[in-house]
């Protein structure tokens, strides 16, 4: 068994976390933490849990939607991190964390090729195109083998990352804007085009397009994350996604920058009230 919910998704600020059985005890993982401390514990209160219930926060890239509260909540709960060697350094450059944190056992570097472990959930990381130093999507899996993907903040689509979603039995895909709408917004230019470029987010197409590509028959449930608020809107997305998923008799869901998205169930697809 495994489910997952959103703490919020968006440019304001990106957490998810993940639950599955491990003997007698349930494991979490927080992957990412956008939010400020006080915020993250009463959105953790939401979905009725505390900071002690957290196994461990993967951190996918530096940016401060995904990084801004790490580590602040691990010197403060000593939960401990799980980051690549770039986002290490990346972090370290400006001065969300000390060298001395390394020796403290809390950080825990990865490879972004390497699998490893979180409690019972397995986590395997893959590069994606992003304008970060190192940064990482993943693959979550139950050690029922029940897979979660996660790719938000990635700029275009390539072989390897399709390949790897194809495990995966539920999807967070991020489907970040409308191209027609980014070209007319009021973000300067060079904005623009860093958001719309290789290295940049996943627009409404690009997402669509991975998804007719998913063809491995495992996929259950897809989330539609990381919504930009100016350059997107959930009732479009809704009928660009229900015209790829609909006929293929897959359901979704789209998470929210302010309310997340309640637990997702991986076993029934059920979305339980929090
Ligand atoms: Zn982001
Ligand atoms: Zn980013």
């Amino acid at each position: 068994m495994i489910r997952f919910c959103s703490l919020g998704s968006g440019s304001e600020g990106n957490s998810w976390l993940f639950e599955s059985q491990q003997s007698d005890r349930l494991v979490r993982v927080m992957v990412d933490c956008g939010f400020a401390v006080k915020e993250t514990v009463a959105r953790l209160n939401r979905m009725s849990l505390s900071p002690a219930d957290i196994d461990g926060i993967v951190v996918t890239h530096e940016h401060d939607d995904h990084i801004g509260g790490v580590f602040k909540f691990s010197r403060k709960f000593g939960t401990p991190v799980f980051l690549t060697h770039g986002t290490w350094r990346a972090a370290l450059r400006s001065k969300l964390s000390a060298p001395e944190y390394l020796h403290t056992g809390r950080v825990r570097l990865i490879d972004s090729h390497t699998s490893f472990c979180v409690g019972s959930l397995f986590i395997h990381p893959f590069p994606v195109p992003h304008d970060a130093a190192e940064p990482v999507q993943l693959l979550i899996e139950s050690d029922t083998g029940f897979t979660v993907g996660i790719l938000t903040d990635c700029g275009s689509s390539t072989p390897h990352l399709v390949q790897m979603l194809n495990r995966a039995h539920a999807l967070i895909l991020e489907s970040n804007h409308c191209p027609d709408r980014l070209a007319m917004s009021p973000y300067p230019e060079s904005l623009k085009r860093r958001v719309g470029g290789d290295y940049g987010h996943l627009s409404n197409q690009v997402a669509c397009d991975i998804l007719s590509r998913l063809d491995s028959g495992r996929l259950q449930q897809v989330v539609a994350a990381h919504l930009s608020k100016t350059t997107n809107c959930p009732t479009l997305v809704q009928a660009l996604w229900e015209a790829v998923l609909g006929p293929r008799g897959i359901p979704f869901r789209i998470a929210a920058q302010d309310n997340g998205l309640e637990w997702v169930d991986l076993n029934t697809g059920r979305l339980e009230a929090a």
